[in-house]
């Protein structure tokens, strides 16, 4: 099974992917969480990649697609997290699927207003622990001790690259060049879209099931 999560960054693909990969068993491929755990131990790729990170700018296509087939090699169930972000990666995605003999199963588009984009990546933190990943809002869905991750008792820390200059910066980046993957995986008939609005008190919960209920109509 091949699942790719779509949105804006903040509109909650990680928490969703991480439900989804626990109820079939997938591996969760976050583009974004390899880059940071490449950067904290300082490889060669991690300090390209912190060059464009660190300004909300996106890692250039033919790093980011060398790295994303290398470790889909391996891999039959996955969801994809953060990848593809612009039409060249979909499109080396798709070669490289069709080479495989893989298939996507269905593309999920989390659509959350840029106001609530703002705020929720503003009071984000997430758990220092690679291995775990979690993602909490200090607002909206705080863990139960402040600072320590529910999941498994490691420090939470902010992201870098969550402050409001930034964060505009890859809203920005968003709508360039990663809004047009909607129109390119409707027209191959895989997109669902499903709306959430924080305000009207949409909740994990909520978002997950519907995740689930497109997952079984397409598998
Ligand atoms: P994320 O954790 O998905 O919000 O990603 C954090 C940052 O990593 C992004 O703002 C980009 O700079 C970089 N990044 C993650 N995924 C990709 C990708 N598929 N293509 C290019 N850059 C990426």
């Amino acid at each position: 099974m091949y699942i790719i999560m779509l949105g804006a960054p903040g509109t909650g693909k990680g928490t969703i992917g991480n439900e989804i990969c626990k109820k079939y068993n997938l591996v969760h491929l976050a583009t974004g969480d390899i880059f940071r755990d490449e950067m904290k131990r300082k490889t060669e790729l991690g300090m390209k990649a912190e060059e464009y990170i660190s300004k909300g700018e996106l890692v250039p296509d033919s790093v980011t697609i060398k790295m994303v087939e290398g470790k889909l090699d391996k891999l039959d169930n996955v969801l994809l997290d953060g990848f593809p972000r612009t039409i060249p990666q979909a499109e080396a995605l798709n070669e490289y699927l069709n080479k495989t003999n893989k298939k996507i199963t269905a593309v999920i588009n989390l659509n959350v207003p840029d106001e609530d984009i703002i705020k929720r990546t503003s009071s984000r933190v997430i758990c220092s622990n690679k291995d775990c990943g979690a993602s909490y809002n200090t607002i909206f869905m705080p863990p139960k001790v402040e600072g320590i991750c529910d999941i498994c008792g490691s420090p939470l820390i902010k992201r870098k690259d969550d402050n409001p200059e930034t964060i505009k910066e890859r809203l920005q980046v968003y709508y360039k060049n990663t809004k047009p993957l909607i129109e390119f995986y409707e027209k191959m008939g895989l997109l669902e879209s499903i709306y959430i609005n924080i305000y009207s008190e949409t909740t994990k919960e909520d978002t997950t099931k519907k995740a689930v209920e497109i997952i079984e109509k397409r598998k």
